[in-house]
């Protein structure tokens, strides 16, 4: 039987809806949520990333202020716009786009933001706060995944849970989020000996790796619920890192690429801002 669709258009819709009124509530206090994107350098994917981002947020609502350095910026320069967003009280938001530009220290330029205006949630402390279980701003794409799971009503807790891939934006806060709900988490990496016994182990199973289609039926067990966050182009189409169609015939939920996973990062990094801004104003 071919698995339930996790829509994430739909779901991610639903996000921005409530978005888009708690911005309205926070207007209507004369209070207009901002977002400030640092980009630096001229990489394509990176624009892309960004203008959809602008657009989400005039979508919305929310004020939205892309600060532009060349690629050619100094550690310093850019140091001091973080610096700088920090201190003006109409930014509620910052996010430094990543990757960036070789010779500019990424760990540096993160530790800089404020941690209440981290929206990604990559700053050490909300990181930390995370591991914890502590309440901080979580990273937007794990917080959409585990989203679209309480979305559709799947039970977590209990369940054996698989995360593939390791990254600190993806899989570890996957897994912690995973944790949090009580799951019994694994997290497989590529040093991970027969991943496949692993993987089939899975009630949930949930792969960042980068790797287009690598996830196949026979590495998954019937009725999983499988959560494809990857995003791989191949012959000028998206793909994850799920062989999607085998893979559904055999799991009872799966997101799809595209439409998946990647429209709700959107929509959380929204969420994030908007809380951010509400806590700022309640903190005043
Ligand atoms: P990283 O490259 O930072 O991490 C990849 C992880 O996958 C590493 O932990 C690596 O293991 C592991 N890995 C690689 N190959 C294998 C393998 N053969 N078997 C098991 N594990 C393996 O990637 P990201 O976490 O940043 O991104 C992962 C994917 O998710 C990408 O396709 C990316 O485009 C996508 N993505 C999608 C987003 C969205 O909005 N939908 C947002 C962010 C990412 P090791 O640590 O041992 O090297």
């Amino acid at each position: 039987m071919a698995a339930v669709l996790l829509d994430g258009k739909a779901i991610a819709q639903g996000v921005e809806d409530r978005v888009r009124d708690r911005v309205d509530a926070l207007k209507a206090k004369g209070c207009i949520p901002g977002l400030m994107v640092i980009l630096v350098g001229e990489d394509p994917a990176s624009q892309t990333y960004v203008n959809n981002k602008e657009k989400a947020c005039q979508r919305l609502g929310l004020r939205s202020r892309i600060l532009r350095l060349p690629q050619s910026a100094s550690q310093e320069e850019l140091e001091e716009a973080i610096r700088a967003a920090n201190e003006d009280s109409s930014v509620h938001g910052i996010l430094v786009q990543l990757p960036l530009p070789k010779g500019l220290n990424e760990a540096r330029a993160l530790a800089l933001i404020l941690p209440g205006k981290d929206v990604d949630g990559f700053h050490d402390i909300n990181a930390g706060r995370l591991m914890r279980g502590d309440k901080g701003v979580v990273a937007c794409t794990p917080k959409g995944a585990m989203h679209m799971l309480k979305s559709a009503g799947i039970s977590i807790a209990g369940k054996e849970a698989v995360v593939v891939g390791r990254s600190n934006i993806v899989g570890k806060p996957m897994a912690m989020l995973l944790l949090q709900e009580n799951a019994t988490v694994t997290m497989c990496h590529s040093r991970t000996q027969d991943l496949p016994a692993h993987t089939r182990q899975a009630d949930i199973l949930v792969v960042a790796i980068g790797r287009p289609r690598f996830i196949t039926a026979d590495m998954v067990k019937d009725g999983a619920v499988v959560v494809d966050v990857g995003m791989n182009r191949v012959d000028g189409k998206w793909c994850g890192d799920v062989d999607f169609g085998p893979v559904s015939e055999r799991a009872a939920y799966i997101t799809p690429v595209p439409g998946g996973v990647g429209k709700m990062t959107i929509a959380m990094l929204m969420e994030n801002t908007v809380l951010a801004a509400e806590e700022a104003w309640a903190g005043q």
